[in-house]
């Protein structure tokens, strides 16, 4: 633990909260000016006092030596770090209980770069499907143009379609990494990170190697689910979502364990995926509010997807706090998530038009794709997000305005019940700023 002020996580016997240490954790207000704020550090490049510094930090960064006891990395270039990206990087960290974290241009920046550190052409990707629509892009279209195969399941088939996909990935080639994405983008669909470790231990080699478990949290991340403490690897997030929250940037992040993290620090170093200092300083700004923002937008989801559940209109709503005593996924939930966010789909009753209908007839909400700001936001991801995604990759519903958790899971089969459904919109909640509730129109959907 640090003596320094601005690095102490526990005062007394007292661990402060990760809502606490957003207000000023990794700044020094003494090395600026005692401005009470972070500087936006606006610059591309850092001037070394001597030349054997700059030689040194050099060394450090590009792994050349081990750091010294309680050696800070040097500033350098912009691209390598930046006062900024450090502080809210320590910040990250925090929040997904995480050794470490590094912040990148984009949610797709920093899946994209985590996945370049750890593929190889010939080893094989044991992922979770469906996923977000550029991510499935990135695992069935481009990664294979280099050598890298997909091995899907669906988050549908429980635990039983993950480790059949494990076993004939087997066949294929190394594994590189399992990769979750659970909550699933749209569907909701949950799938085990503690399981997914314990398939990954079983394939520790001679070398000691292991394929690395990395899990895309950004649905309920980084308040409601913490896969680093389910035995995650590596936590990837769109900060574009509710960590921005606000809608008005586009970020990522990738936080785990130093040893895990560093491969994916060289590559972004090289690829230049990295956030920018500015986009840096406001999520810091954001992280402030983060719980408040997350947990309101909780309370008012519930509250959206209860009144869409009672209308004449609405098939089903795939909300996570709906999921029934009787449902394989509901231990799951209870065991792996600390509450059921604030994105979620909706069934409506009939096809696409109907959905549509819905859609072009809102008002307060915006119909647009995204999630986590403090607007509500509903899209089709069928039509939108989604549209490249083949429904029998996927076994996704085709046809969501966000809002619904996946019910109806056919275990035997491992399929879901739930393909093709024409009516489906998805919501995001707004952080429900109290008033009437239930209404349709302080519904947000999300992307
Ligand atoms: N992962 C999930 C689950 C998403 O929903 C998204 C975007 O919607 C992404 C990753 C990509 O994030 P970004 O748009 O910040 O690149």
């Amino acid at each position: 633990m640090s003596d320094q002020r601005w690095r102490k996580r526990v005062l007394g016997n007292r661990t402060l909260a990760p809502e606490t240490l957003m207000m000023g954790y990794g700044y020094d207000p003494f090395l600026s000016e005692r401005s009470l704020k972070p500087p936006v550090f606006h610059t591309s490049t850092f001037v070394f006092r001597t030349a054997q510094d700059g030689k040194e930090f050099f060394e450090l960064a590009y792994g050349l030596r081990q750091k010294r006891p309680n050696e800070e990395p040097g500033l350098i270039y912009s691209r390598i770090n930046n006062p900024d990206l450090e502080m809210l990087e320590d910040r990250l960290a925090i929040w997904d209980e995480a050794e470490g974290n590094l912040t990148f241009a984009s949610g797709m920046a920093a899946i994209s770069t985590s996945l370049w550190a750890y593929a190889r052409p010939g080893s094989v990707i044991v992922h979770s499907g469906p996923v977000y629509g550029g991510t499935d892009f990135l695992l069935n279209r481009i990664l294979p143009q280099f050598g890298v195969v997909p091995v899907g399941f669906p988050a549908e088939g429980g635990t039983g379609a993950m480790e059949e996909a494990v076993s004939r990935a087997r066949g294929k080639g190394s594994i590189a990494a399992l990769y979750l994405e659970t909550p699933a983008n749209p569907t909701n669909g949950l799938v085990d990170i503690a399981r997914a470790r314990e398939l990954a231990d079983g394939l520790k080699g001679e070398d000691g190697k292991r394929p690395a478990v990395i899990v895309d949290n950004t649905f309920l991340g980084p308040l409601f689910q913490t896969p680093v403490a389910q035995g995650a690897d590596l936590v990837v997030t769109s900060l574009t979502k509710y960590v921005g929250g606000h809608s008005d940037l586009i970020a990522g992040g990738c936080s785990g364990t130093t040893a895990a993290l560093d491969p994916i620090r060289g590559m972004r170093t090289i690829l230049g995926t990295m956030c920018d200092p500015n986009t840096g300083w406001m999520l810091m700004r954001s992280l402030e509010t983060l719980k408040l923002r997350m947990t309101a937008a909780a309370e008012g989801a519930r509250k959206v997807a209860e009144f869409l559940r009672g209308h004449a209109a609405v098939a089903s709503v795939w909300y996570l706090g709906f999921l029934p005593e009787e449902h394989p996924d509901r231990a799951l939930f209870e065991r792996q998530c600390k509450g059921a966010g604030s994105t979620f789909s909706f069934e409506v009753k009939g096809g696409e038009a109907e959905a549509f209908a819905v859609l072009d007839r809102l008002e307060v909400i915006k119909l647009a794709v995204s999630l986590g700001g403090t607007e509500t936001l509903a899209s089709h991801p069928a039509a939108m997000t989604h549209s490249d995604v083949p429904p029998d990759e996927t076994n996704a519903p085709r046809h969501h305005t966000r809002s619904d958790p996946p019910l109806g899971r056919n275990r035997k089969s491992g399929r879901s019940h739930r393909r093709s459904r024409p009516g489906v919109a998805r919501l995001t909640k707004a952080p429900d700023r109290g008033g009437e509730h239930g209404r349709l129109d302080r519904v947000r959907a999300a992307d």
